[in-house]
């Protein structure tokens, strides 16, 4: 039998009794053989909870709280680096400051969006958290972890004046603010689909699809463009676009925050609200359905 994950379902058995293997969604315990009516023996958590797919609504309001939290640090940050970012490039073309300097101080802002965004993607919990070894979920994670290797490995090297191909620093970098952005963008969609409103959730598909789009054709345009010319002209000429995609993908994280993603932060500050108020009547005897 398939089972749609967007959708409550469960199976009873004759006496009215879970049939299949349930977790419960707070604690992890089986729930099998138990009335959909009842409570988990554990932790006390309406069963009915466990049952209502993975919508929002009932999942941990603290959880949500704090992934609420991360977003208003990542954006708070990200507006801090762009102000951070411009003043110091305007004093770099002014020759107020060496350009190490600028890049460092660029470089340790943009500590604080990471940051941010390490709350904003933290697990469920235990009990409900994927399994599975590749999530969305973790894919940001990664990297995030990749970005801040990549800044401190740029500072160790600024530091040591080391052998380092600035080229090629510079296209990873790239590489990861590309995968930052989507990963975080695919990230957003799946917990938009858990709201179920469908319009959200296509905005974010139309988002995603767009910045595909914008990525392919970069690629292909350039490669296009320079199909005759031998080949290390190629070779450089898809570094410079990758490399330029890197920064454009950190503007457009920017670019978003107003539009889409301070909204879909409104709405999940107002499901948490909406998930603890769920959990209080639960608590005194309500059950959901
Ligand atoms: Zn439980």
């Amino acid at each position: 039998m398939s089972h749609d994950r967007r959708f409550p379902y469960y199976a009873l058995d004759n006496d009215g009794r879970l049939s299949s293997e349930t977790p419960c969604s707070a604690c992890g315990y089986n729930l099998r053989g138990l009335s959909p009516d009842g409570v988990c023996p554990e932790c006390g958590t309406a069963i009915k909870h466990s049952l209502l797919g993975d919508f929002l609504y009932f999942s941990d309001p603290i959880w949500l709280r704090r992934i609420v939290r991360g977003m208003d640090i990542l954006h708070i940050g990200l507006a801090g680096f762009f102000a951070v970012a411009c003043g110091t490039l305007a004093l770099l073309a002014s020759n107020h400051l060496r350009s190490s300097t600028a890049l460092g101080t660029i470089g340790l802002v943009f500590v604080v969006p990471l940051a941010g965004l390490w709350r904003a993607t933290l697990a469920e919990s235990a009990a409900v958290e994927d399994r599975r070894p590749f999530t969305l979920r973790r894919a940001v994670r990664f990297s995030i972890v990749s970005c801040g290797a990549w800044l401190l490995l740029g500072l160790l090297f600024a530091l040591g004046g080391g052998p380092v191909s600035w080229e090629g620093y510079a296209l990873i970098g790239a590489a990861l603010m590309l995968l930052l952005l989507s990963s975080y963008l695919l990230y957003l969609r799946s917990l938009a689909r858990r709201t179920y409103d469908r319009e959200l959730s296509t905005s974010f598909t139309g988002v995603i699809g767009g910045w595909g789009v914008t990525c392919v054709g970069a690629l292909v345009l350039t490669a296009c463009y320079f199909y005759q010319v031998p080949r290390s002209v190629l070779v450089r000429t898809l570094v410079g676009a990758a490399t330029c995609l890197g920064p454009f993908s950190l503007l457009m994280l920017i670019a978003m925050t107003p539009a889409l993603l301070l909204p879909f932060r409104e709405r999940l500050a107002r499901i948490a609200d909406m998930a603890a108020d769920t959990r209080r009547k639960a608590e005194a005897g309500w059950t959901p359905m």
